[in-house]
């Protein structure tokens, strides 16, 4: 077995994880665990590369609460695969994608049914090619049956997704303790720093504890009594049959919150204590606090606002808070069924358990949420399988990548609070500021794409002039870490965001 990742973040992933990546080359044999998204671009990616593989399906023997067939690849709800406007997240992620040879974004594509500027796909046509492509192909072996538990010996592709069966659940439980694993998972909303406000904020911590890291929107009792009125009027998503009830007191949505009596956020989420306006010298009625979502702090969440309102309200209702009139909203909140890990604290970038780097994970468990991204993040695990099957070191793209800013994202040891999160644009590092003026919103995003693209061309064509001259595993046993990890190291925080100054 390998050295514990323990230590590992992903500043220093490039100089560590050469030893924390290292399996012991006489685990040969590769299990893939869930037959969903990730599960099958895993198991076509290292089938694909020529390993044996065999990929385990619960369903039909097994069922979960969501999926209906006995298909592989099932979309459990929407038909949508994101949006194809250049120069957004989804559309870059299905840009590296397509630069790694996904196999499922390909059929994806056979399957593609009009719908604007995005990618929406006939559910039955694609789970039936990908259960088609998968069964056939002559190096996976589909086992219809339930994982138990997880494998022993080999290496392990864990890609059971938000449903994963109970009694895996509690074999993963037992490598990484009960607490690091979640049930359920309450979003929160994460806005732009270019389109905040923030004259109508200030920046304070609780008792001036520590250094003030939140920005605080003050509300008087008519602007409070207001915005209380419009949650409790607002439209919600509904629970699916499994879901319902099934909040814990820490993580209710707000509108249910204020469902218990219109002062319960004001004693809850939304309350003032320890907090002084520098406008009024008084502490406001209530207030909505936002922390910064990353280090270069582009993007800020407004904390313990998980709510089941429809996306729509969400963006209707919270323009109406000073300083949010013009927000861009990067991810909206939402609540969910979810088997998720502590990423941060038990994840590499790689993909890797720290503390059993044999065992991959792939899809929503991974703590990424969407469709693609769990395809995205299958191939990664994947790759790396196999990379560790002929003795290189595990990979992983840049961080200015879409994929690389998910990875480093979810598997950031100092990240805390750890939500879930989606590919968008506030997962990037900051952009250098330019030296006059600020760039409009389609320029930054532009700006970004661009770099995302570089960034990852040079890593990718590395990658694969380093397969290509490989053609034996190194005799020593020592791992090969010709991979140009560029780790990006914090500029200082853009013109746009005041709390730089
Ligand atoms: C109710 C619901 C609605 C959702 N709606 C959307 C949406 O609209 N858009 C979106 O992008 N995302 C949505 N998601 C998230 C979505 O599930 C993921 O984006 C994606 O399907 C996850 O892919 P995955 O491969 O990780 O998991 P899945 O696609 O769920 O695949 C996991 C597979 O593992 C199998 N499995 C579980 N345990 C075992 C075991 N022990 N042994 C063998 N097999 C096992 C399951 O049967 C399943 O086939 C939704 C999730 C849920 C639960």
């Amino acid at each position: 077995m390998g050295i514990s990742g323990d230590q590992i973040s992903v500043r220093d992933a490039p100089y560590k994880i050469k030893k924390a990546g290292c399996v012991s080359m006489s685990e040969k044999k590769i299990a893939v665990i869930g037959g969903g998204l990730a599960g099958c671009e895993a198991a076509l990616q290292v089938a694909n590369r020529g390993y044996p593989i065999t990929l385990y399906e619960m369903r039909p023997k097994v069922s979960t609460a969501a999926h209906s067939t006995d298909q592989l690849a099932e979309l459990v709800c929407s038909n949508s695969f994101g949006s194809f406007s250049d120069h957004t997240a989804p559309w870059i992620l299905k840009r590296e994608l397509k630069e790694l040879n996904s196999q499922l974004l390909a059929l994806s594509e056979r399957c593609a049914v009009p719908a604007g500027r995005s990618l929406a796909i006939d559910r039955n046509l694609f789970a039936e090619a990908a259960t088609e492509k998968v069964s056939s192909h002559p190096l996976i072996h589909l086992a219809r049956e339930e994982a138990k538990a997880i494998p022993e010996d080999g290496i392990t592709i864990l890609a059971t997704g938000p449903l994963t069966s109970e009694s895996l659940a509690r074999s993963l439980a037992s490598v990484l303790g009960q607490e690091s694993l979640y049930f359920y998972d309450a979003i929160s909303p994460i806005v732009s720093t270019d389109s905040l406000d923030f004259d109508k904020m200030f920046c304070q911590s609780r008792y001036d504890k520590g250094d003030p890291d939140f920005w605080n929107i003050p509300l008087d009792r008519e602007a409070y009594d207001r915005f209380i009125k419009q949650l409790l009027t607002g439209d919600v998503v509904l629970p699916h049959n499994f879901e319902k009830a099934k909040y814990f007191e820490g993580c209710m949505p707000i509108e249910a919150i204020a469902e218990r009596g219109p002062q319960t956020l004001a004693f809850g989420p939304m309350k003032p204590v320890g907090l002084t306006d520098p406008k009024t010298g008084r502490r406001p009625y209530a207030v909505i606090q936002l922390r910064a979502e990353n280090r270069d702090r582009t993007a800020y969440n407004l904390v313990g606002f998980q709510t089941k309102l429809k996306y729509p309200e969400q963006e209707r209702i919270f323009r109406n808070l000073p300083g949010l009139e013009n927000a861009e909203f990067l991810r909206l909140g939402s609540m969910h069924r979810n088997t998720y890990i502590d990423s941060p604290r038990h994840l590499l970038p790689t993909l890797q358990l720290r503390a059993r780097p044999s065992i991959l994970l792939g899809g929503q468990i991974t703590g990424t949420e969407g469709y693609v991204e769990s395809i995205a993040t299958g191939l990664i695990a994947g790759l790396n399988a196999t990379r560790l099957m002929s003795g290189q070191a595990p990979t992983f793209p840049p961080l200015e990548t879409m994929i690389g800013a998910l990875l480093g994202t979810i598997s950031d040891p100092q990240r805390k609070d750890f939500q879930p999160t989606n590919s968008n644009m506030g997962l990037f590092p900051a952009l250098p500021p330019l030296p006059k003026g600020k760039r409009s919103k389609p320029e930054r995003n532009e700006a970004l794409s661009e770099r995302a693209r570089l960034g990852f061309s040079n890593w990718w064509e590395k990658i694969t002039q380093e397969t290509c001259t490989r053609l034996e595993p190194p005799l020593d046993g020592s791992q090969n870490l010709a991979v140009p990890l560029t780790i990006h190291s914090c500029p200082p925080p853009s013109h746009s965001d005041p709390s730089a100054g």
